[in-house]
């Protein structure tokens, strides 16, 4: 358990992150939170929800892949937005992340993305 104070510090140090970096954080972090039960699998994940200005009440969401470091040479892909897009191919979610090359958040595929 830690303090208010703690945690706004903790924010303010990944606000401070580009978005790729802020990712391979969070990598190491949310698998921690996946909850497993009798046949159930709870994985928490990040997504990106977009809206268009002409249908603003609905959202296409997609999970962010963990960028794939062996295939990036150890580093974490491209320091750009989340502009890569693709489809796991075992569990068929949609995929957003800077990498052209990662890991299915849910279930640990690798997939190419463009
Ligand atoms: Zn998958």
């Amino acid at each position: 358990m830690t303090t208010d104070e703690g945690r706004a510090r903790l924010a303010e140090q990944l606000v401070a992150l580009p978005v790729h970096e802020l990712v391979d954080v969070l990598r190491r972090v949310l698998p921690h939170y996946t909850e497993d039960e009798p046949g159930l699998r709870t994985t928490l994940v990040l997504a990106t929800a977009t809206t268009d200005e002409d249908t603003p009440d609905v959202a296409e969401l997609a999970l962010v892949a963990w960028p794939d470091r062996n295939h990036h040479e150890g580093g974490l892909g491209a320091d750009q937005g989340l502009w890569n897009e693709g489809d796991c191919a075992t569990c068929a979610v949609t995929l957003t992340s800077n990498a052209k090359r990662g890991h299915c958040p849910v279930c640990g595929s690798g997939c190419g993305l463009t």
